[in-house]
């Protein structure tokens, strides 16, 4: 239970609680109903859609939860903003070069996705990023005829002849050298072609950065050539006749760099191997700073390794101007700036949206007005215990109740204690923990030595979804999402929760939180109301997570829908995908739905022979069975 404040519980209080505003970046807010809005601005003033009215608009169609809900009027404006602020930036340095964004498709290969980006982007020249060979047919397939095209990755003799024809047909495609080793084949492989390449080379700054991703930068980051390879490579393609083919540098510090003064350092770093390499004659023209640009998770603008401290205006500003002090007293030409922005430009798009199944309460159950005669003493002293709670010493009374918690349960072990004794110690050691746990509400500050107690007794909300397939940074990395009931919210939120997923793994749980007021182990909800459905929302969630998901316990991937605000107020729904059945994730662990079907027949003829069930039984069991291989994955609400 969370305590209930004086005051009436406000919207304005969930906005505050849940932060909605500080990472929302005004894209989502709340209504005065107590419901999630997605907010697109138009010409002529903003437009706002309840997410339930989408789910609603989803399930007429069939499409039940959980869905992954893409907007795409989010992808559209973050692409627009990052251009625009480059240009902008450019404009008020007076900066002589351009800049030229691309989408590094590793971070959301779907088809959706990367149409819409190739689709909008063509107005500003974004173009995408491979980085490797299936990512590279995707680019041949869908790429806009004005961005470029950027290989990084390992690269085979296939890789390299589609990239050299994909010059021919009229796309400006670079390879970007990673390590010493590709050169030799792409020479030999473009003098065979007879079509000269586009080279960059990837180079690895000392600089090191913080978050979550630091591996990717320094010495032992294993992308990237080191200052005398880079040499080594310079050296080479000169004698090969092909130096003017050498038009671009690349770095790439890693993901969701959390501190500017980094990202200035490392952009300086770069900025002098471009001078130099410039000095020598060498004609390049482009520098690509990958990725890195973080998303602010917290929206509290900090060194959180799941914020920043810099926005994008600063971001563009600080790139453009440290390129330009570094450039500028040697008079080398600006060059042309690309960034390979992943999780900023797609974060934003995706909400996954999942209902709540059944709770788990750590309360006690109905305890007796007196303690049973002949109970053991143990079982006895904490019953004196429970009846003392609201007077006892927090720490002490705290301290006493786990002890003797754990030594009934050792005594129960050794068959000292018997079961309906032990089930009511597990009673008198919740209504301890809840009564404590009232008296800790009317504290100013929880003393460290209870720190433990409100996460012990938060309830656990059972979500339909699995954290492997959906989200699986939040349980590889640590990741955080913003997570939040999506109605409601004009109620006090008065129970604290963690989240369990529908696998069956203790790591399928969502526990840490990024709320306002910095990072929780529990989620304030709100209790479930018979008959109607619990929603909650994970937010930014649009980078890394789809393909990086996988099958665990055979959850497939959701149903997914993509919308598009409109001015008038409406939506259109795009796109929609049914999630997996599952005949289909059987089939992508080899079995073969058909004959998997009559195995289970030819079991069932059989006990119809040996007479345990009847004729009827088997055609009502094979029925079901053969609808639900085209069922889905997930729970089914009634
Ligand atoms: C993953 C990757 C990116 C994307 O980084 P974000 O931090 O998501 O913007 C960009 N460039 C390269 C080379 C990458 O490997």
């Amino acid at each position: 239970m969370r305590t209930r404040p004086a005051n009436k519980w406000s919207v304005a209080d969930s906005t505050a609680l849940y932060g909605i505003n500080q990472w929302g970046e005004g894209n989502f807010s709340i209504s005065a109903k107590g419901e999630v809005n997605i907010t697109i601005p138009f010409a002529g003033g903003k437009v706002a859609i309840p997410v339930i009215d989408i789910i609603q608009s989803a399930r007429d169609r069939d499409h039940q939860l959980p869905l992954l809900l893409r907007v795409e009027n989010l992808l559209d404006a973050r692409i627009a903003e990052i251009n625009e602020t480059f240009q902008q930036a450019i404009q008020d340095a007076e900066y002589t070069g351009t800049y030229s964004g691309v989408f590094p498709v590793k971070v959301n290969q779907q088809r959706t996705v990367i149409e819409e980006i190739s689709h909008f982007g063509a107005d500003c020249g974004h173009g995408l990023e491979a980085g490797s060979k299936a990512e590279l047919l995707l680019c041949l397939a869908k790429l806009n005829e004005t961005g470029l095209l950027i290989c990084n990755g390992n690269k085979d003799q296939d890789f390299i002849d589609l990239g050299l024809w994909a010059n021919k047909l009229g796309h400006r495609c670079f390879f970007v050298i990673e390590s010493p080793i590709e050169l030799p084949l792409i020479i030999e492989r473009s003098q065979k072609l007879g079509i000269r390449p586009l080279l960059g080379l990837r180079i690895k700054v000392s600089t090191k950065v913080a978050g979550l991703w630091t591996e990717t930068s320094g010495d032992r980051s294993s992308f990237g050539l080191s200052t005398a390879q880079l040499i080594a490579t310079v050296d080479e393609l000169r004698q090969a006749g092909m130096v003017d083919c050498l038009q671009l540098l690349h770095c790439h510090l890693g993901s969701q760099i959390p501190d500017i003064t980094e990202i200035r350092t490392a952009v300086r770093e770069a900025s002098r191997f471009y001078a130099d390499l410039a000095a020598e004659n060498i004609p390049l023209k482009y520098l690509d700073l990958g990725g890195g640009l973080a998303v602010d998770y917290i929206g509290n603008q900090s060194l959180h390794s799941h914020s920043r401290n810099y926005n994008l205006g600063d971001y563009c500003r600080c790139i453009v101007e440290t390129i330009k002090e570094t450039l500028s007293p040697h008079k080398i030409d600006h060059p042309v700036i690309i960034t390979e922005s992943g999780r900023a430009t797609v974060a934003h798009t995706s909400i996954l949206l999942f209902n709540i199944l059944n709770v788990m309460r750590y309360e006690p159950m109905t305890l007796p007005s007196s303690s049973p005669e002949n109970c053991h003493p143990l079982v006895e002293q904490q019953y004196k215990l429970y009846k003392n709670a609201t007077e006892v010493n927090l720490t002490g009374g705290y301290t006493e109740a786990l002890t003797n918690r754990d030594r009934i349960r050792e005594l129960f072990k050794s068959g000292d204690i018997r079961l309906r004794e032990r089930a009511l110690a597990e009673n008198l050691v919740l209504a301890i923990f809840n009564t404590l746990s009232e008296r800790l509400d009317r504290l100013e500050e929880i003393p460290v030595s209870l720190s433990e107690l409100k996460p012990i007794l938060a309830d656990i909300y059972y979500g339909n979804f699995s954290v492997f397939q959906s989200l699986p940074d939040t349980w590889a990395i640590g990741q955080m999402f913003p997570i939040m009931p999506i109605q409601r919210l004009d109620e006090f939120p008065e129970r604290n929760a963690s989240i369990s997923d529908l696998t069956c793994d203790c790591d399928g749980k969502l526990d840490r939180f990024l709320l306002a007021g910095g990072e929780s182990k529990t989620l304030p909800v709100h209790p479930l109301n018979r008959g109607e459905d619990y929603i909650l929302g994970v937010f930014l969630m649009g980078a890394y997570q789809e393909t990086l998901g996988d099958l665990h316990n055979l959850f497939g991937d959701t149903n997914v829908i993509n919308i598009r605000i409109n001015e008038d107020g409406g939506f259109d729904i795009i796109e929609e995908q049914s999630g997996d059945t599952i005949s289909e994730v059987l089939n992508m662990l080899e079995y073969n739905p058909i004959s998997f079907y009559k195995e289970f027949r030819d079991k069932i003829e059989l006990a119809v022979k040996q007479k345990r069930i009847s004729v009827a039984e088997r055609q009502q069991i094979l029925t079901q069975f053969s609808a639900q291989l085209n069922g889905q994955t997930y729970f089914k609400s009634r």
